[in-house]
């Protein structure tokens, strides 16, 4: 199940530019969005 709430930390496959791997939910549902745990940036990809 996919179940994610916002403020949950995520593993990705694919690392930020900045090295980190870990991503904060910062918005759920069809308008899912991330934010780098590592250098704090938003990526909506
Ligand atoms: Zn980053």
């Amino acid at each position: 199940m996919n179940e994610y709430a916002v403020g949950d930390i995520v593993e990705t496959k694919k690392n930020h530019p900045c090295g980190n791997k870990k991503w904060e939910i910062t918005r759920t549902g069809i308008d899912f969005k991330l934010k780098c745990c590592g250098c704090r940036s938003c990526c909506n990809d």
